[in-house]
């Protein structure tokens, strides 16, 4: 327990992996006053409310965002702009309006224009998932040792950052400011091309199926295994992250394809010594980041 929440209170919007992992967390930490939530889906409210998921689940998102000290928008990155919209005019002034989205730069275009004067803004994202959703997916630890990035916008009060920070290291995660294109480009390496990748993957071993029947997934070892589990993510919020980061994915898939074709021509051509420094320069390189 911490000795004081850091806020009187949250608001949760959307209750799904991410916001159900901070309701918890925030719960076990002390964080927090009093949480309310909010989900588009009716269902999804029931499943809630059943669980404990929250201290009251309301039937509007601007219910659940009255009098809150901090409002979470844990929807779609797809979803932002029209919840912020739909909530901007039942802001408390002085609250802090943040989001828990995997991309930065659209988050920010779309959510920024709803907020009244005097309701700070302050994006981030959690660098932590698994590939469950939905509201019974969530669970307090999700965030321990793991990278949440803030994305303060100009004109962003420094005290709200530091508050936010505050709270996301009460639970448990490592906090870095990051400029928004800068995190749009490194995610588009580090987490979007490698989901695009193991899509893919799953894709064309489905394809091999019809050949081999049940081998690809009887024999597949860790490799395979961990594309399937990567692929199972959840298809809204990927297809919204693809769609948002357009540019730097496309960027990054160009470079990524560039590599793929030099690789596919040193196989077809024997080049063994090409392929054995290009495996020995990646080696090096996983070396030196662990
Ligand atoms: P999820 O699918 O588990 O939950 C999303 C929730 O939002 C669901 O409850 C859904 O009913 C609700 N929702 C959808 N549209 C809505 C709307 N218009 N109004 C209100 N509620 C709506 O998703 P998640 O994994 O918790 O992802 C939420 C956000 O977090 C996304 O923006 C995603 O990019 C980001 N994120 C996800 C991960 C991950 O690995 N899952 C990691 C970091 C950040």
């Amino acid at each position: 327990m911490t000795d004081a929440p850091i806020y009187d209170k949250v608001a949760l919007i959307g209750l799904g992996l991410i916001a159900s992992s901070m309701f918890w967390a925030t719960r076990r930490a002390g964080l927090a006053g009093h949480v309310t939530g909010y989900a588009r889906s009716a269902e999804t409210r029931e499943t809630a409310r059943r669980i404990g998921l929250c201290h009251e689940v309301t039937e509007s998102a601007a219910e659940a965002v009255k009098d809150a000290d901090l409002v979470v928008l844990a929807v779609p990155v797809g979803a932002m702009g029209a919840v912020a919209e739909e909530i901007g005019p039942h802001l408390k002034p002085g609250a802090t309006v943040t989001d828990v989205g995997s991309v930065k730069r659209r988050v920010i275009d779309d959510v920024a224009p709803h907020l009244p004067e005097g309701v700070h803004f302050v994006p981030g994202h959690p660098l932590a998932g698994t590939e469950h959703s939905g509201p019974e997916s969530g669970f307090s630890t999700l965030f321990e040792n793991r990278w949440c990035l803030l994305v303060p916008v100009e004109g962003t009060d420094p005290e709200a950052t530091a508050r936010l920070r505050r709270y996301w290291e009460g639970m448990g995660a490592q906090v870095e400011e990051m400029e928004p294109d800068h995190h749009d480009l490194v995610l588009a390496v580090t987490s979007h091309t490698p989901h695009l990748i193991a899509y893919t993957m799953v894709g064309v071993a489905d394809d091999l199926r019809r050949v081999t029947d049940s081998e690809v997934i009887k024999y597949s070892a860790a490799g395979f295994r961990d594309f399937t589990r990567i692929a199972a993510s959840d298809p809204t919020m990927w297809r919204d992250v693809f769609l948002t980061n357009k540019d730097a994915t496309l960027e990054i898939l160009g470079r990524f394809t560039e590599e793929l074709f030099a690789l596919q021509r040193a196989i077809r051509t024997g080049d063994g010594d090409e392929l054995h420094a290009y495996f020995t320069r990646t080696r090096a390189i996983r070396r030196g980041i662990i």
